[in-house]
């Protein structure tokens, strides 16, 4: 291990938590083919510990009313009045900032901020008030005309060093509004409001200002996929994985990106289950546990929303009994692999068996979001880019 550690230039394994996941995967390499697979096996294992322990603190702020708590719990995959939801309503709810952690990924935590502009909380003393340096970034929220409250916001956080998207929330109120209207043109009235905030937020001093419009009721329509797949974009290493797995499984890119980086992880996986001890080479002839054929599965399903509990949430939501949307499931559960069924495993058994499953609970996921988010509420919508 000395020998490799000082080849690479990295710190010994006590430290590896500072590794990126690519250095992680080079040591990971490099141990291999040295032969030295318990070290392999030890760089993942210090890797899921890093995956356990790091956080993404998400701020979401703006006016009160802007729709803030139900972008959250839309964020999360719930419903306003689901368990553990963040409250909303037509009057201040929110005083001080409060966290709401994933149900699946508590190390990603949605921070439900005041709103800004009330009299506890004025602009120029807010930033503070509500801890600006504990988030990762800033999500604006603003519903309605545009308010200079918002821009003040977005200067703010700026100046603090600190990212932040601009969100437009209650489109389809806006939609629904102008839909009497002869000349209506959904996209036409999508372009007005995105560039209406454009304008004044570039007025203001903000240089090529980015805008997304969202539905907190109808989450999978308009900018919402595009916003994941930039906040996505921005985001890096493990924080970024981690929110893959946590964003909700309602549209065909996010199942797609969820699936590549799952299977990116495989062989990680495959390899830290093997019985290291005595190992001859090659690797692959190497014994495995079946526990973490089983976690990983587990892991699997929970990502892609077809756990119990995901699929209760999800059918309370669209109103049809869990045995409907189990229909469309065809992957066996993760719980019924026992220890008997695969009593002695190898590397590529293992390896196999993951890919495989993987494969599955992806075209499982994107058969209920076909059922039940294609059907009922995607027919009007674009496809996402
Ligand atoms: P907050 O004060 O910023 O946390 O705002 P809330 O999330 O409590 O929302 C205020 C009100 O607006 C509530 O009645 C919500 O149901 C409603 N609301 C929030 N977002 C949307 C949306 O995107 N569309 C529609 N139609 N109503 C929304
Ligand atoms: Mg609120």
């Amino acid at each position: 291990m000395g020998k490799l550690s000082h080849s690479l230039g990295f710190c010994p394994l006590g430290n590896t938590l500072f590794y990126s996941p690519h250095q992680e995967t080079e040591t990971i390499k490099a141990a291999i083919e040295a032969g030295n697979l318990s070290e392999a096996a030890k760089v993942v294992q210090k890797s899921d510990e890093l995956f356990n322990k790091i956080e993404l603190n998400i701020a979401i702020t703006g006016e009160s009313g802007a729709g803030k708590s139900s972008f959250i719990n839309a964020l999360r995959g719930l419903g306003d009045e689901d368990d553990g939801s963040a409250k909303t309503g037509v009057t201040q709810t929110t005083t001080a900032p409060k966290g709401y952690k994933h149900s699946k990924y508590p190390n990603v935590i949605f921070w439900d901020l005041p709103g800004i502009g009330t009299p506890e909380f004025q602009p120029n003393t807010y930033l503070e008030q509500v801890k600006f340096n504990s988030y990762d970034f800033f999500i604006i929220l603003a519903s309605g005309r545009f308010r200079h409250n918002d821009s003040i916001l977005a200067q703010e956080i700026r100046r603090m060093g600190k990212n932040f998207y601009f969100v437009r929330s209650k489109v389809d109120l806006d939609i629904y509004n102008e839909k009497h209207k002869k000349s209506f043109n959904e996209e036409r009235t999508l372009e007005k409001i995105r560039n209406d905030c454009v304008n004044h937020l570039s007025r203001e001093g903000m240089s090529s200002p980015q805008v997304f419009l969202v539905s907190n009721k109808e989450f999978q329509k308009y900018d919402s996929p595009k916003l994941q797949k930039k906040l996505l974009k921005e985001l890096k290493g493990h924080k970024k994985h981690i929110f893959l797995l946590a964003l909700p499984n309602l549209s065909q890119p996010i199942l797609e990106k969820k699936k590549k980086a799952q299977q990116r992880q495989i062989w990680k996986q495959a390899l830290k289950s093997c019985a290291i001890a005595a190992v001859p080479l090659p690797a692959l002839s190497v014994k495995c546990d079946v526990g973490i054929l089983v976690d990983n599965m587990r892991a699997y399903c929970e990502s892609f929303g077809l756990d119990d509990i995901s699929l209760v949430i999800l059918a309370s939501q669209v109103g049809k009994p869990v045995a409907e949307l189990k229909d469309v499931i065809k992957s066996p559960l993760a719980k019924e692999i026992s220890k008997e069924k695969a009593e002695e495993l190898s590397y590529t058994v293992t390896y196999r068996m993951l890919n495989s499953f993987l494969d599955g609970v992806a075209e499982d996921a994107q058969r209920v979001l076909i059922k039940e988010t294609i059907k009922n509420r995607l027919l009007s919508s674009k496809t996402p880019t």
